[in-house]
């Protein structure tokens, strides 16, 4: 796979997020993740948690820095302990625009304090 450029990229709306030029209701900062609310929540606890830096996708993010991966999954698990009684979540990666992912900046949908069903739509 070729290297990824990792600079912000321009107009990407969660590479805005990161720089602080989009607001955002952001509820961590870690060193290479930052999570914040769904705009558009489905669960009493919906996060987004992104990489600073700028991968398309989380195939992406996993070929260019596993160890933002790997902190992007621990900070959804910290999220839904400190915020749910069983600290149970969905973590979803959309990946690809027949999946539904429609911002091209990787991101795991951190959801939380409901029930869930399954197979999802
Ligand atoms: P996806 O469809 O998997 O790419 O997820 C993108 C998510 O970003 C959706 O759940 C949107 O509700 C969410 N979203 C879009 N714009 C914003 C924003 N400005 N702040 C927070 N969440 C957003």
């Amino acid at each position: 796979m070729a290297a990824q450029d990792v600079a912000a990229q321009e107009g990407c709306l969660f590479c805005g997020i990161v720089a602080g030029d989009v607001p955002a209701e952001i509820v961590r900062i870690g060193r290479r993740v930052v999570a914040f609310r769904d705009i558009n929540p489905q669960a009493p606890l919906h996060v987004l948690v992104i990489p600073r830096d700028h991968y398309d996708n989380a195939a992406a993010l996993a070929a260019g820095d596993p160890e933002a991966l790997a902190e992007l999954v621990e900070v959804g698990a910290d999220l839904a302990a400190g915020q749910t009684d069983s600290g149970a979540f969905r973590l979803v990666f959309n990946t690809g625009a027949e999946t539904g992912q429609s911002v091209f900046h990787a991101h795991g949908h951190v959801l939380a304090g409901r029930r869930f069903s399954w197979p999802p739509g």
